[in-house]
């Protein structure tokens, strides 16, 4: 492991102009992620500005009646806050779906949005890999790729995110604040995350140096009712093969909200726009539910190893919604 300096930040602008003045810096959070990279030789920065500390641990009501996360809020504290609980479901069973009681004590909401890719060659580094080295190949594409992308990849790169919490956070139109050495600025979740396309190195929209202050949820009445569905190969401490945040709002018989979006089948988190248009005015059905996921599966482009993702979420996203039919309906 490469030596670094470690340096508490003092506050919020103190932290961006750490990052500002030394392009080798990076942030820690929880540490639950960048200290395994760090040690495995994925990531070297010569100087870790600890944020951990800073005044971002609150959950409050925002002024349009959604809530205001700060960025180190620990997952165990977003997932168990009440209004989270009762007004994002979803929102709960996705953070309670990933890693471990003690991981999600130590990890934050910024870390997870930023935490890299499980593929197994990126973590290697005696191995090629676009993300990590530009222009080396990807050897993932021809090798080891059960748990590989299926939607919106390229020959650059076929890695899946591995957040539970960003699928959720992408159903839910959340909004990313953040601040620079130049000032504040803000992104919704769905464009942070860039397209892979040819450089799968370049993972955000986001400016250099910037500090991840909080999220804001928007009010979302029908994800009062809602749900997340992961499927691992273990029935807990391990990442998704696919996964499905679901809302819907039903009234005399018709679909008239919905929300939905997959994990583990990108490079981010998937927004399953074309099932939604699908649903939204079609007759509460199984059939509509089928046709939706179909809808947007149409898109997708399994590799050799992975085509069971394909009827995995397309089963996966059936069976959410007509659980959620059921509770509407009941
Ligand atoms: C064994 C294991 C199992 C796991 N299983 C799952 C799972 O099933 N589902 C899941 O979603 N996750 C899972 N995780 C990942 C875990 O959730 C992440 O490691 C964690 O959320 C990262 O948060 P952190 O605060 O520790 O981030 P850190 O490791 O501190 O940082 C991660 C990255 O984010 C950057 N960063 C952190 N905070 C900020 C900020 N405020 N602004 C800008 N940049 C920032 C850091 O510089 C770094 O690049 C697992 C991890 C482990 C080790
Ligand atoms: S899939 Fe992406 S992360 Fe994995 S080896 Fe290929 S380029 Fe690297």
């Amino acid at each position: 492991m490469k030596e670094f300096y470690y340096r508490r930040a003092p506050d919020v602008p103190g932290a961006v102009a750490l990052l500002d003045a030394d392009p080798h810096a990076r942030y820690l959070a929880g540490g639950t992620n960048l200290v395994d990279l760090m040690k495995c030789g994925v990531e070297r920065p010569a100087r870790l500005v600890d944020v951990r500390h800073l005044p971002l641990d609150r959950i409050e009501p925002a002024p349009d009646g959604g809530l205001r996360v700060g960025a180190t809020v620990t997952n165990s504290d977003l997932a168990a806050h009440p209004d989270v609980r009762s007004h994002y479901p979803m929102l709960t069973q996705a953070v309670l779906a990933g890693a471990s009681g003690q991981l999600r004590n130590m990890a934050t909401v910024g870390g997870n949005l930023l935490q890299r890719t499980r593929c197994a060659y990126f973590t290697d580094t005696t191995k090629p890999c676009n993300k990590r080295t530009p222009g080396s190949g990807c050897p993932a594409l021809s090798g080891e790729h059960h748990n590989h992308a299926i939607l919106g990849a390229s020959e650059s790169c076929v890695a899946v995110h591995p957040s539970d919490m960003a699928v959720a956070l992408t159903a839910l139109d959340a909004v990313v604040h953040y601040e620079t050495a130049h000032g504040t600025g803000e992104l919704p979740l769905e464009r942070m995350y860039l397209p892979v396309a040819g450089t799968p190195h370049r993972e955000t929209a986001l400016p250099a140096g910037a500090l991840i202050t909080g999220v804001s949820l928007p009010p979302v009445p029908v994800a009062a009712r809602s749900r997340y569905r992961k499927v691992r190969e273990r029935a807990s401490y391990a990442f998704a093969l696919a996964s499905v945040a679901a809302a819907i709002d039903i009234r005399d018989g018709i679909v008239r909200d919905a929300r939905l979006a997959f994990g583990a089948v990108a490079s981010r988190p998937w927004r399953a726009r074309a099932a939604e248009r699908a649903l939204i005015g079609a007759p509460a059905t199984a059939e509509t539910y089928a046709a939706a996921a179909e809808a947007e599966l149409r898109a997708a482009r399994p590799l050799p190893h992975n085509g069971y993702k394909v009827t995995l979420v397309r089963n996966l996203t059936a069976a959410v919604l007509s659980e959620l039919h059921e509770e509407a309906t009941r």
